[in-house]
């Protein structure tokens, strides 16, 4: 039976963490959150952002354009906020309507707001390992490996998907400690068998419980970052948790493992933004 690594309960200490210090700090801290069109699920999930923030003690505040906007008008929200000294972290809610040039938006941000580190520069910060703004999933998932006393050093990690927002950078934050990381995606060859090294796995690739036991080692930390619906229109990861949980050493649930890991790391992220704001505006 594996362990299970609770992001509910580590988020929650994240975030205490966070409040006690912009209490402790007298800090002033502001996240905006940008939505495009009334896509529902977008919708909630922007709720619960929101609802962090409260708790930790960080003022938010939500900006919501037409399903039918184009991209200069989201690049002018973005420059109304960027100049905001109030708001220290910007986040674009995906996904966006089609019509909106997503890159051009996210290369809009200040740096020093892209909270969510999707711009190309922060991407390369990570990817060369000099970083504060950390993409938030991997982060999320570093932050949970390290509070769980997870070695990384020296051990097989498998990514199974390379997106820019979880794949890449997880790799290379896995990197960074000193595992020895493959990276898998749709066109690899023998990927049970890649798995199947793995003494750290982690799946990223969006498809319905895709991770079978054949896929893992015996004790293996399996951590699934996948959000999908199952055919009963459940939320379900992309392991199949009841065939894995058996054999792993340690395994993530969803819902409850990865997303809150996610979102405690927005806040951190947005603490983070406001202090380096700060130190410039010091300087
Ligand atoms: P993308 O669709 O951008 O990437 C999916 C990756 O999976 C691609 O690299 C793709 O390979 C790979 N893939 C697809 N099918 C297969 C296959 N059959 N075998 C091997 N690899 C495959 O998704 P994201 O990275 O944005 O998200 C991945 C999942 O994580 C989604 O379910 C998403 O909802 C979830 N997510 C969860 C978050 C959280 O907080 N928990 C945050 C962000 C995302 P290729 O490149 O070759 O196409």
């Amino acid at each position: 039976m594996a362990k299970i690594l609770d992001g509910n309960i580590l988020s929650k200490a994240i975030k205490n963490e966070i409040k006690a210090e912009i209490e402790r700090d007298n800090l002033k801290v502001g996240l905006a959150v940008i939505l495009v069109g009334d896509d529902p699920a977008s919708h909630i999930y922007v709720n619960y952002k929101q609802k962090d923030c409260a708790e930790c003690g960080i003022e938010s505040s939500k900006y919501i354009l037409s399903e039918s906007a184009g991209t200069d008008e989201l690049l002018s929200l973005i420059d109304t906020l960027n100049e905001d000294s109030g708001v220290n972290g910007i986040l674009i809610q995906q996904p966006l309507p089609k019509q909106i040039d997503l890159t051009a938006a996210n290369e809009r941000i200040n740096p020093l707001k892209d909270v969510d580190a999707f711009r190309a520069d922060n991407v390369g910060r990570i990817t060369i390992g000099d970083y504060t703004l950390g993409s938030c999933t991997p982060a999320g998932v570093m932050e949970m490996l390290r509070r769980e006393e997870i070695p990384v050093s020296g051990k097989e990690c498998v990514v199974v998907g390379r997106s820019n927002i979880v794949g890449k950078p997880m790799a290379m934050m896995l990197l960074h400690e000193h595992g020895t990381v493959t990276i898998c995606h749709s066109r690899t060859a023998n990927l049970k068998e890649v798995c199947k090294r793995a003494d750290i796995l982690v799946a990223a690739i969006g498809k319905a419980n895709f991770i079978s036991a054949e896929y893992v080692k015996k004790g293996a930390v399996v951590i699934d970052v996948g959000i999908n619906r199952n055919e009963d229109n459940k939320l379900c990861g992309d392991v199949d948790f009841a065939a894995v949980e058996p054999l792993a050493g340690y395994i993530t649930p969803v819902p409850g493992g990865v997303g809150p890991m996610t979102r405690a790391m927005l806040m951190k992220n947005t603490l983070t933004a406001m202090k380096l704001q700060s130190e410039l505006n010091k300087a």
